[in-house]
C-alpha cells in the first residue's frame, strides 16, 4: 500500500499525528507532499518572513524525512482549488490508497480540506485527518449545554480540567522505513512569493531548533515568565510562536516538556503562567471553528460593524512606519518592521493605539501585522486585534482604553527598549523618554522625532463618543 501525508502547517517528523498513523502499517510505502500556493498566501497576506522561514523548514524536513525512508515531493501551484487538482493527480501518479493530514482550522483551509476530501473519496482512496495543532480537538471542551465558551476564565478552567484528566499523547518520530531512496530527493524550486530574510539565532528554522528552544526555555526561564512576561526589553518569553505557527513544534510537545521540567504546571504556580498561554492559543482556535465568521472579516459583536471608523491615510501611514510621535508604539511598530516579532505587550499596546486613539478600523491592522508577522496566524491575530478592538469575545471592554504614555511609563520605565529602535531619542533622558517633545521645549532642544499626531485625551473623548454611537444605534 501507497500512505501520503500531505504536509502543511505541521513541518515536523516527531509528534506528527498524521504521519504516525501513515507510517503505523509497516509494508506501507510513505511518500510525503508539499504544495506551496502562493497566490492563495497573498490573498491571505502571509508576511515574506514567514514565508522564507517555511522554505528553509522545509528543507530541514525533508532531510528528516528522508533519514526515516519517507522521500518528501513538492510542488507549487496557484491557490488552494489548484491544489486540490494537483493533489488529485499525484495520488494517481503515485497509486496512493489512503491520504493522511493534519486539520487546519482556518475556513478556506476546511473548504479546501473538504473538496479534497470529495475528489480523493471518488479515486477510491481513503483520506483520515488529525486533529494536531492543538492540545484538545475543537469542540471538545464545552460549557454544560454543549456550547463554545465564549470567557476565557471558564474555558481555561475546563480545559485544565481536561487536561488533569489525561494528557493529549506526544508521539515520537515514526521508526526508520526499509524503503531505497532515489539518489536525489526531489527538488524543492524557490517559491514564487516574496521572502524576506530574517534573523536566524533569535527564530531558528527547523524543529531541532524548536525543540533545544523549548527545553532550555522550560528548565529556567519559564519560572521568571511571571515577572519578564510583560517587560519587551527583557528576552523573557519564549518565541516559540513562529514555530507553533508553522507547525515546526506542536503544542502537545510544549505540554509535555513543560511538565518534564515542571511538573506542577497543571496546578498553580509559576509555570502555570505560561501554560495559560498555549492554552489561550487553543482558545482563539477553538472560537474560529465555532463561529466561521471570525475567519470572514466579521467581528464577533456585530454591533460593532457600526462603529464610524475614521480614515486618515496619514494617521495609517505613520502608525505602520512607527512615526506616531508615541516612542512605545512607535518602538514596536519598527520592532515588527525589522525583526517580523513584536511582543506581546506590544501587540496590544500598538493595536489598541490604532483603535482606540486613531479610530481606525481594526481589520486593517490585522492585515498589517499579518503582512509582516513571521509568526502571523489567523486565530491569534484575529483574537489578539478583535479583543483589543473589543469587538470580540471576552474582549477588553470598548470603554477601557490604554493610555499609550502611561503604558510606556508602566512597561519600559526607562525606556531600555525603546531606545533599542528610536535612535533619534538618544539624548533624552530616562526621565523624559516617555515625553521627548515636552523635554525638547523645556530644554530648548531640537529632536528629528515627529510630534505626537493626536493627542490622546481628546483622542480618547472621539473614541468613546464613536462606540456609544454604534451601541445606541443597535
Ligand atoms: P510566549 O509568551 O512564550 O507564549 C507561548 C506561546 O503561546 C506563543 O508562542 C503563542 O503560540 C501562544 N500565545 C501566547 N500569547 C498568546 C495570545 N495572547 N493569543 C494566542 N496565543 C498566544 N500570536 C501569534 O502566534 N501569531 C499572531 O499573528 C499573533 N498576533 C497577535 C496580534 C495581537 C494584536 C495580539 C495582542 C496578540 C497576537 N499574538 C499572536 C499573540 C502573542 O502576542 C504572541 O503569540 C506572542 O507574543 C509570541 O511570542 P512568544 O512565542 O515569545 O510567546
Amino acid at each position: 500500500a501507497t500512505h501520503l501525508v500531505w504536509l502543511r502547517n505541521d513541518l515536523r517528523i516527531n509528534d506528527n499525528s498524521a504521519l504516525w498513523a501513515a507510517c503505523r502499517q509497516r509494508e506501507a510505502e510513505v511518500i510525503a507532499l508539499f504544495i506551496a500556493t502562493p497566490q492563495q498566501w497573498h490573498q491571505h497576506d502571509m508576511s515574506p518572513r514567514q514565508a522564507d522561514y517555511i522554505w528553509h523548514s522545509l528543507q530541514l524536513v525533508q532531510q528528516a524525512l528522508a533519514a526515516k525512508g519517507i522521500v518528501m515531493h513538492y510542488y507549487q501551484c496557484a491557490d488552494f482549488s489548484a491544489s486540490v487538482d494537483y493533489l488529485a493527480s499525484f495520488c494517481a501518479e503515485h497509486q496512493v490508497d489512503a491520504l493522511f493530514y493534519n486539520y487546519q482550522y482556518e475556513f478556506n483551509e476546511r473548504e479546501r480540506d473538504a473538496a479534497a476530501g470529495r475528489q480523493l473519496m471518488q479515486q477510491g482512496i481513503r483520506v483520515q485527518g488529525f486533529d494536531d495543532s492543538v492540545l484538545l480537538p475543537p469542540g471538545s471542551v464545552q460549557t454544560g449545554s454543549q456550547k463554545m465558551y465564549k470567557v476565557f476564565t471558564p474555558f481555561s478552567k475546563a480545559y485544565l480540567q481536561r487536561l488533569r484528566a489525561a494528557l493529549p499523547e506526544c508521539l515520537p518520530a515514526p521508526a526508520a522505513r526499509a524503503t531505497a531512496l532515489p539518489e536525489t530527493l526531489p527538488a524543492l524550486a524557490p517559491f514564487d512569493y516574496p521572502r524576506a530574510a530574517f534573523d536566524h539565532q533569535q527564530f531558528p528554522p527547523g524543529e531541532a531548533a524548536a525543540l533545544q528552544r523549548l527545553r532550555a526555555f522550560c528548565r529556567q526561564p519559564v519560572l521568571d515568565y511571571p515577572e519578564q512576561r510583560d517587560l519587551p526589553a527583557l528576552d523573557g518569553t519564549s518565541r516559540l510562536s513562529v514555530c507553533l505557527a508553522t507547525g515546526t513544534l506542536s503544542p502537545r510537545q510544549c505540554l509535555h516538556r513543560l511538565l518534564r521540567e515542571q511538573p506542577q504546571a497543571l496546578e498553580e504556580g509559576r509555570a502555570s503562567v505560561w501554560l495559560n498561554e498555549l492554552i489561550w492559543r487553543d482558545f482563539y482556535r477553538h472560537l474560529l471553528v465555532a463561529f466561521p465568521a471570525l475567519c470572514k472579516n466579521q467581528p464577533f459583536m456585530p454591533w460593532t460593524k457600526k462603529v464610524a471608523w475614521q480614515d486618515n491615510p496619514d494617521h495609517f501611514a505613520a502608525w505602520q512606519q512607527g512615526k506616531t510621535g508615541y516612542p512605545i508604539v512607535d518602538a514596536a511598530m519598527r520592532q515588527m518592521n525589522r525583526t517580523g516579532w513584536m511582543h506581546n505587550r506590544l501587540r496590544m499596546i500598538s493595536a489598541s493605539f490604532l483603535v482606540k486613539d486613531l479610530q481606525i478600523n481594526w481589520q486593517r491592522g490585522e492585515r498589517y501585522f499579518m503582512s509582516q508577522l513571521i509568526d502571523g496566524d489567523l486565530a491569534a491575530n484575529n483574537g489578539g486585534w478583535q479583543w483589543t478592538a473589543s469587538t470580540g469575545t471576552d474582549a477588553a471592554p470598548w470603554f477601557r482604553i490604554f493610555n499609550p504614555t502611561t503604558q510606556g511609563e508602566r512597561f519600559d520605565k526607562q525606556g531600555q527598549f525603546i531606545r533599542r529602535w528610536l535612535p533619534e531619542l538618544a539624548n533624552v533622558p530616562d526621565s523624559a523618554i516617555h515625553d521627548p517633545h515636552g523635554w525638547a521645549k523645556k530644554n530648548n532642544q531640537r529632536l528629528d522625532y515627529p510630534a505626537p499626531i493626536v493627542e490622546h485625551k481628546a483622542a480618547r473623548q472621539k473614541t468613546l463618543a464613536i462606540f456609544e454611537a454604534a451601541r445606541n444605534a443597535s
